[in-house]
Order: C-alpha cells, then structure tokens, then sequence
C-alpha cells in the first residue's frame, strides 16, 4: 500500500503540492489525473525519494522509499522513460537492473519477451529507441524485480493504440494479482478504462478522490428533450444545476428518476436520459481542474 500524508512540496515560494493525502491499495489501479503542471511528478518523484518532500510523508507499505534495503524488489518505478541511458542497448540496461537487484540474468529475457521488444530491438540503443520502445523498456525495467507496487508517470505517453490497450491488460493483471499501481495521466480517458480508484490534483491539491464508480455516480446525467429551452428552464425552476453542450445534450448534477420527476412535472418530453458515464466524468474533471491551470495563473 501507498501511503501520502499531508504532503506539501515547496519550490522557492512556489507550493507545487499542497497537503496531498491518498493511498493506493493492494489490488486496485489508482488513477492520479491532472492536467498538466498539476503537481503529479512532483508527487511521485518524492514517493520515490528523488525529491525530498517540504512537510508530511510518503511510505510503502509503512516505510519510505529510502529506508527499503532493496527498493526494486518492492517498488518498480517508471518516471521518465527518456532519461534511460541513451548510449546503452535496452538488454544491457536491463542487465545492469538485474545484476544492481541481484536478479539472475534469465530475468532479463523474460522481461523482453514480456514488454514485447524483439531480440533486435533489445540489442539497439535507447538513443534510436522510439518514445513508444522506450516506455515498454522503462516497464520491463520497473517490472524486473518483481515488486509488489508499480509508480508510473505518464506511462502511455507515446505508446500507439494498441500499445495503450496492451500496457492496460498487463497492470489489469498486475493488479487483480494483488498489486499496487498508481499511475497518473492528464488524460481522463486513458486511465478510466484501467482504474479502479481516482485521485484527482488541480493546482497542487486533491480535488476529489474516491473509487471510480463514486465519482462516476457523482458525474450527473445526459438529459435531451425535443424544446431545450423548457428543459433548462425547469431544472432552473427545480434549483438543478446544468450545463447545455452546443448539441442540444444537457449534463445535470441530479440522478435520472430526479430529471425524470423534474420533467413530468414541468411537461417537459424527453428524447433522451441516461447517467452521465465517461462524458460526464471528463466534464468533472475539466470543471475541478479549471480554475488550476497554470496558464495566467500568479503563482
Ligand atoms: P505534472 O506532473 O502534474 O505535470 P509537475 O509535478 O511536473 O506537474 O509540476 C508541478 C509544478 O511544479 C509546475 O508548475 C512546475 O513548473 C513546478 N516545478 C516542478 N519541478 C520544479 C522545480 N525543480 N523547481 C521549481 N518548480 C518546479
């Protein structure tokens, strides 16, 4: 399990994490979704060590990142898939992975047949690498040690489509094994599909946490009717809030049998009412993480 309490990390006057607090269970695939300059790095390079935190702490299974005697073994990371050596071939990088965690050097086959490199590309360098290659290498290396909890920034940046379904399949399993695995994204859809849990992070701060199908419960619901303008005008009139897409589609914070209540009562037909699903979640997300861009933003 990880574990962050009230972790806050402060550059030069400037609060890049403020009072994070989460875990990550055994089991589960926690999503840490922000847009961009949200703080997620920052978070998970104090997790593991490489930044030390301005206040509160960040433990596996109880301890921090510094004190575990051989921390491949419990946590594989994968942080920046671009700052492998780029001068080393990835079977040799994955060597030197083994031999550092006192692996056998079979492991390193393994983990190339596993991540789906070819024996040619295992024996290229990572400058000639593509970012995709570089990102299935970067897991072969956090996977190698066969630990108990994954950390993993951004690790489907670069991958192709079926790259992406390929690395969901691989943490679903690592997960329903009992594992840990906390990965962040800034894109929604990218993890909605794979986790089980969400934290969300605008501006340094959590903006809501909790497991994705509560967060999805809380995303409202799609309502359509053939006169738009009665339909807003109701739920108005009934205190409901909405917002009206350019298509007609009205998203309200209100579960459907209450629109569908709301409606009757104001005579309202409907052409459509359904629970908001993904579309509403994205909507969420944009509208918690809005006011946390960084753009224009004094720090
Ligand atoms: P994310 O991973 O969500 O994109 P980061 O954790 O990389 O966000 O960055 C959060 C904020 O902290 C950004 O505004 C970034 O510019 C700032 N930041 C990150 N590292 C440093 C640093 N070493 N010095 C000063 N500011 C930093």
């Amino acid at each position: 399990m990880i574990t962050l309490e009230h972790l806050t990390k402060r550059y030069a006057g400037f609060t890049a994490v403020d009072d994070v607090s989460f875990t990550a269970r055994p089991g589960r695939v926690t999503g840490f979704l922000g847009p961009n300059g949200a703080g997620k790095s920052t978070t998970m390079r104090v997790m593991v060590g490489l930044t030390p935190p301005t206040s509160g702490t960040a433990t596996v299974d109880g301890r921090r990142y510094a004190e575990l005697p051989n921390p491949g073994r419990e946590v594989g990371v994968l942080l920046d898939a671009s700052a492998q050596h780029a001068g080393r071939t990835g079977r040799e990088i994955l060597r030197v992975a083994a031999a550092t965690m006192g692996l056998p050097r079979a492991r390193v086959e393994t983990m190339i047949e596993r991540v789906g490199l070819t024996d040619r590309e295992a024996e290229r360098r990572v400058r000639h690498y593509s970012l995709g290659m570089r990102q299935r290498l970067g897991i072969a290396t956090a996977l190698i040690g066969d630990p108990r909890v994954l950390v993993l920034d951004e690790p489907a940046n670069g991958l192709d489509p079926a790259g992406i379904r390929w690395m969901r399949d691989l943490l679903r399993g690592y997960a329903d094994q009992g594992g840990t695995v906390l990965l962040s994204s800034h894109l929604l859809h990218e993890i909605e599909v794979v986790a089980d849990d969400l934290v969300v992070i605008g501006n340094g701060r959590i903006v809501a946490q909790g497991t994705k199908a509560e967060l999805l419960a809380g995303a409202g619901s799609v309502v359509r009717a053939s006169d738009t303008a009665r339909l807003v005008a109701a739920l108005a009139d009934a205190g409901v809030e909405h917002t009206v897409a350019p298509d007609g589609a009205v998203l309200a914070s209100a579960e459907a049998a209450r629109l569908g209540a709301v409606a009757f009562a104001a005579g309202v037909v409907l052409t459509e009412l359904r629970s908001a699903d993904s579309a509403g979640l994205e909507e969420m997300f944009l509208e918690l993480t809005a006011t946390s861009r960084r753009e224009g933003v004094a720090a």
